[in-house]
Order: C-alpha cells, then structure tokens, then sequence
C-alpha cells in the first residue's frame, strides 16, 4: 500500500527540508510513500530545494505551479497528481505535526475514509487568528447547512475513493474545507495542539483570509440570498407605513413640515440596503461567471519526471485558452 502527503508551499525554502525528513521519519516504514510538494508560484528557493531534495530522493516528488494560485488550488493540485491509496494533506511550515501522521493512517487502515484533525484551541496562535478563526466558523453554520467544526484546517487523510470523488467535481474554486464535510462517508476526527510555525513568516494575509471565508460561505449557502429577499422585504412593508404615515400628516395636519431629515434617513437606509443586496447577488454571479469559463483551478509548469503530463481531474483539464 502507498501512501501520498502533499504538502502545498509558498515562500517556504527554509522549511522544506526538515518537514521532508520529520515527515519521513513519521511515516511508517512498511507503506511504500511519496512526499507530493506542490510549489504554489514561490518567489524565493522554494523550486530549487525541492528539486535537490528529488534528486537526494526520489519518493520526494514535485509539482511547480505557474504562478500563486493560492493554497486550495495548490492542495487541488496535489490531490489531482498523488498516486497514493490514501493522501494526506499538511501545511509546509510543521504547524501540522507529523508526529499524528502514525495515529492518522491507523483510523484509516481501521475502516475510516477520512481522518481530519481539530486543533485545540492555543494560546500561541495569537489573538487575531484565533478570533478571525472562530468567527469564520461559526458564521458558516449559521449560514450553511453543511457542518463547519472550528480548528479544522487542511490537515487531513482522504482515502483514494474520497479523493476521487475531488478530482471528479468541476468546482473552479472548491473550498476543500467544506467539500470534505459534504461527501460523508465514514469520517473520524482527532485533535491536536499545533506547534509554532518552524521558520519564516505565514502566508495567510488578510486578504487572502477574507477570500477564503467568502469563498467557503458563497460556496456552501444561498441563505445570504434570502437575507437579501428578507431584507428587501421588510425595508419595502417598512417604507409602505412610512408612506402612509406621510399621508396622514399631509391630509390631516395644516402645516406639513418639510421634514427633510426623515427623508434624508429613509433614502440612505433603503439605498445601503440595495447595495447590500447588489452586492449579494453580485458575489453569486461573480462565481457562476468564473465557473462558466471552465478555467482549469491551476497550471502546472514543471514536475519531476515522474510524475504523469496528463491530469487526472476534470477542473484541471478544462480550456487552457478559456
Ligand atoms: N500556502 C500556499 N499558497 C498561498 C499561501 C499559503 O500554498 O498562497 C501554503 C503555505 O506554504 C503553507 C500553507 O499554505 O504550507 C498554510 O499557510 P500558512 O502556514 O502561511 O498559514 P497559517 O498557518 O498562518 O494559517
Ligand atoms: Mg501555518
């Protein structure tokens, strides 16, 4: 039996060579393996190390992206390309222990199709990301009929039927996260307390938190389209009692001040209010729109000969010139 990790890295030169042999040194020894890193577009030596360490080591093996598609392409990526009978997927920084990976093959040679891990809640992570974190979640339950637990990130075993089932959905822009919850099947969780980033600095900005929290609701909800009917709804039975309200002291009052204040209030609240919903829908469309194009999720620039030329998913082999 074989089994993949793939390890998305962007900007992670320094790190590479110790996840490769903590991860290695984790990995039981009677599974033959493949260690898939995916080179999402990095800036520094990234490519230059993963090549030396192919060369030190053929299980090591390679996926170099054209550019920064950004990590869930990156993971989409590897999971399209690794040939293993379970992939494990795990951050390039050691913020994911290997140390679980023994814990996380035995639930799956124990009947389990995806193992996931929960992260407890830590101290270390610093205020900001664990706010930003538990918001997001809990924001995504509310509005989605797809359970989200916190702390899940990409840290996962999916055995080869579950990742068949990734490579065969057409999303452009699959949010792994809620994606993996969707397909059911047998699924165990563990949880962990993760260890500090080994070395360098996160790859996660804001913007790219704010794209991943907007991607993950619009992709797994419609109910901010019915807030956008709701809302639309009440403002208008509010503005109908308004008016009748006007004409009342039109009618029946002798001196109907101008009341430009009221006006001012009413015209804002109700113009904010269809921007909001503008917006809502605009987001929407904005998906359709990208997923009408067909464009592939990722373009691959350079593996290690290895490594098949042909992709295995559908997303991948969509319309270059879309
Ligand atoms: N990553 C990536 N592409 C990006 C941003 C991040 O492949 O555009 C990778 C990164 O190299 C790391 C993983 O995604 O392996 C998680 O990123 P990071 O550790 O910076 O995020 P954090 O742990 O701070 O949320
Ligand atoms: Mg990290």
């Amino acid at each position: 039996m074989k089994i993949s990790v793939v390890i998305p890295a962007y900007n992670e030169e320094e790190n590479l060579p110790e996840v490769a042999a903590r991860i290695k040194e984790h990995l039981p020894a009677r599974f033959e393996r493949e260690l898939l890193f995916v080179d999402d577009g990095s800036r520094d030596k990234t490519s230059q190390v993963l090549r030396e360490l192919h060369a030190q080591d053929p299980t090591v093996r390679y996926l170099i992206l054209s550019r920064n598609f950004g990590h869930q392409s990156a993971l989409r990526a590897g999971l399209d390309y690794a040939s293993g009978d379970c992939v494990i997927s795990m951050d390039a920084d050691l913020q994911h222990p290997p140390r679980l990976l023994p814990e996380l093959i035995g639930h799956w040679l124990n009947g389990y199709d995806i193992v996931y891990t929960q992260r407890a809640d830590d101290e270390r992570l610093g205020w900001f990301k664990r706010f930003s974190s538990n918001s997001f979640y809990r924001l995504m339950n509310y509005l989605s009929s797809v359970r989200f637990e916190p702390g899940t990130a990409d840290y996962r075993l999916l055995d080869k039927r579950v990742v068949e089932v990734v490579r065969a959905s057409p999303d452009t822009d699959l949010f792994l996260r809620g994606f993996v919850h969707w397909v059911g099947f047998r699924q165990k969780r563990i949880t962990y307390v993760p260890d500090a980033r080994f070395k360098g600095a996160t790859k996660y900005t804001l913007r790219k938190m704010v794209k991943l929290a907007l991607n993950g609701i619009t992709s797994f909800s419609v109910r901010p389209l019915h807030f956008a009917t709701l809302a639309g709804v009440s403002v208008s039975g509010l503005a109908f009692l308004y008016a009748l309200y006007a004409l009342y002291i039109l009618i029946f009052t002798p001196d109907a001040v101008p009341g430009w204040a009221s006006v001012l209030v009413s015209v804002l609240f109700i113009g904010g209010i269809q921007l909001l919903v503008l917006g809502i829908m605009g987001e929407y469309l904005g998906k359709l729109f990208i997923q009408a194009k067909q464009r592939p999720a990722y373009l691959i620039r350079e593996t290690d000969a290895a490594i098949p030329a042909a992709p295995h998913s559908a997303a991948a082999t969509g319309g270059l010139e879309g």
